[in-house]
């Protein structure tokens, strides 16, 4: 409605529309580059940028910015193409490539040179690097930098030819070697690179830079709003002079702060470092924070782009607190996934006075929050598991679940009381010895007296075992980059216990578990059943815990 407030993208958006800037027109665009995974900082951009295409009846396009031919690969376009669908967004039929650009941004680069606005230099990299000078002190101009347009031309269709080892030379624009902005101290446009291209093949040995690469494609395209993350803030004014110089459609480039979460980290660079390194088991581990590792996580579309709707959009970076999106998945899942009973760490708990060769089944709800999720049977025998942490030898006063002479609810079942406890040589507790009371069938007494605990349980005759894979936080601290001292990496903060497998027991109904089924195991959190299942075996991820573990 009109009073919303809007973020400030928006308020651009509407300004335009109002004022006709782009004739009613609204084209964003999603310009990865493919070079890993999506992670769910790019979630945030392409929530922005084809959410606001369609609130606003605009378009948005899928654009590979590929020119970084030795770190690009088909698999990452494909990955990214998937994860784009996932979130429930499509670009229809409007996917591009930068590589497609490559012969108009070779032929708007001559033109340059032609306008004497460019020019070939042949210093080392570290000399045109050094010779940019600093922000108090103005540049050194290359000695190349009056070359005639003839040499010029000369040596860049050289360049392209292939005439010339890598680093050699480079083309550059010629702007102002003082410019207040230093990006605008003469940029490098082209460099020589003899590198496959994944689309391009061995067409190209010279590659235009991100820059010289980035509006030119933005303004084929007719993008109307070029919106971009906040370090690229200092780029805009090169966005606008290649724009301008060429004479070409400009988009208006907009930047916005990046989302970033505690206890993660959001570049690819450096979760490619931890795929490489062994830390993970691959992109979609579910301890990354890749939309590939989140989902087989079992974060849902939803809990991403509400995550990316709170986070807002605004001009300054902050850190969002990991537990904002746990609760986004905790709320989505209470409301949606069917309880189920799973025993982590087993207890053997035999019902010494329910008959030997006997079992019945008993009604359990699926979901409190959802009456028509219906209810299940679940069997009960005399042989259970409970939680070994549910039972202590000797409890402290606050611990009010079971215990020698205690009494608590089993879910669904009965009241049971513990009489006697049985251990091996070395002490430890092998199994418990309970009654059960038959009256306190369903779970109340008639005689009206009360337990201070009810606990979840599974029949140790017909309990399933699945291997449940629990996570922590990737790392320890909450930004990567805090180590204690200079000799220590990011690396040093990774948690050495963010993965725990366990052998779990698992009531029957759950056999039946198919690949990315989401239930909740009481008590324990909830879960989706993981692609390493087989038709013999399942394996469950813990999605997140029912409360938040960390708030205390
Ligand atoms: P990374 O540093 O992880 O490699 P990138 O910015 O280099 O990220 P691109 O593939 O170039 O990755 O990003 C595509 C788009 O996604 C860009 O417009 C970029 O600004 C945006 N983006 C990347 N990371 C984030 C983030 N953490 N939050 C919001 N937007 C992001
Ligand atoms: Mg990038
Ligand atoms: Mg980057």
């Amino acid at each position: 409605s009109e009073t919303v407030h809007k973020d400030f993208v928006r308020q651009i958006v509407e300004d335009d529309l109002k004022t006709g800037k782009w004739d009613g027109v609204v084209h964003t665009r999603f310009p990865p580059e493919p070079n890993g995974y999506l992670h769910i900082g790019h979630a945030k951009s392409i929530c922005l940028n084809f959410g606001i295409a369609a609130e606003y009846g605009g378009k948005c396009n899928l654009r590979f910015d590929d020119t970084n031919p030795e770190k690009e690969e088909v698999e990452y376009v494909e990955s990214i193409k998937e994860d784009i669908r996932w979130l429930g967004f499509d670009w229809e039929d409007r996917l591009f490539f930068a590589s497609d650009y490559f012969e108009q941004l070779y032929q708007w680069a001559e033109q340059l040179i032609t306008d004497g606005k460019a020019y070939v230099c042949s210093l080392p990299l570290e000399e045109i690097r050094t010779g940019r000078g600093t922000p108090t002190e103005p540049g050194t101009p290359s000695p190349y930098r009056d070359r005639s347009v003839e040499e010029n031309l000369t040596l860049f269709r050289g360049m392209r030819n292939g005439e010339f080892d890598e680093g050699v030379h480079v083309l550059r624009a010629k702007i102002d070697m003082a410019h207040k902005v230093l990006l605008l101290r003469d940029p490098i446009m082209y460099r020589i690179r003899k590198v496959e291209h994944h689309r391009t093949g061995d067409a190209w040995c010279i590659y235009p830079t991100y820059d010289f690469t980035h509006g030119q494609s933005d303004s084929l395209e007719g993008i109307t709003h070029s919106i971009c993350t906040l370090e690229f803030e200092n780029r805009r004014p090169l966005y606008d002079w290649y724009c301008e110089t060429l004479g070409i459609h400009h988009p208006q480039q907009i930047e916005f702060n990046r989302l970033n979460l505690t206890y993660t980290l959001m570049s690819k660079r450096r979760l490619l470092q931890l795929v490489n390194e062994g830390h993970v088991s691959g992109w979609n581990d579910p301890r990354m924070p890749t939309l590939s590792g989140l989902r087989r996580r079992g974060y849902t579309p939803d809990s991403i782009r509400k995550l990316c709707e709170s986070v807002g959009v605004t001009k300054h970076n902050a850190m969002t607190d990991m537990v904002v999106l746990e609760n986004q998945i905790r709320e989505e899942l209470n409301a949606t996934a069917d309880r189920r009973m799973a025993v982590l760490d087993p207890l053997k708990v035999v019902i010494t006075n329910y008959p030997e060769s006997q079992s019945e089944e008993l009604d359990a709800v699926n979901n409190p929050e959802d009456e028509a999720a219906g209810s299940r049977k679940v069997p009960f025998g005399r042989e259970l598991y409970i939680e070994r942490d549910d039972f202590m030898e000797d409890p402290p006063r606050k611990f009010f679940r079971l215990g020698p002479g205690r009494e608590v609810r089993l879910r669904w079942a009965y009241f049971i009381k513990c009489n006697d406890v049985v251990q091996d040589d070395d002490g430890n507790i092998t199994e418990i010895h309970c009654t059960y009371d038959v009256e306190t069938k369903g779970g109340n007494a008639p005689d009206g007296r009360k337990v201070k605990a009810t606990m979840h349980w599974v029949s140790a005759q017909h309990a399933i075992s699945a291997e449940v894979r629990l996570y922590d936080h990737l790392f320890v601290t909450e930004d990567p980059d805090d180590v204690e001292d200079e000799s220590q990496t990011w690396q040093s903060n990774l948690n050495p216990d963010s993965l725990t497998v366990v052998e779990a027991k698992l009531e029957p109904s759950l056999a039946e578990s198919k690949l990315g089924d989401r239930c909740q195991f009481e008590r324990k959190g909830y879960f989706i059943v993981d692609q390493d299942s087989t038709s013999d075996r399942l394996v469950f991820n813990r999605i997140v815990t029912l409360k938040d573990a960390w708030a205390k």
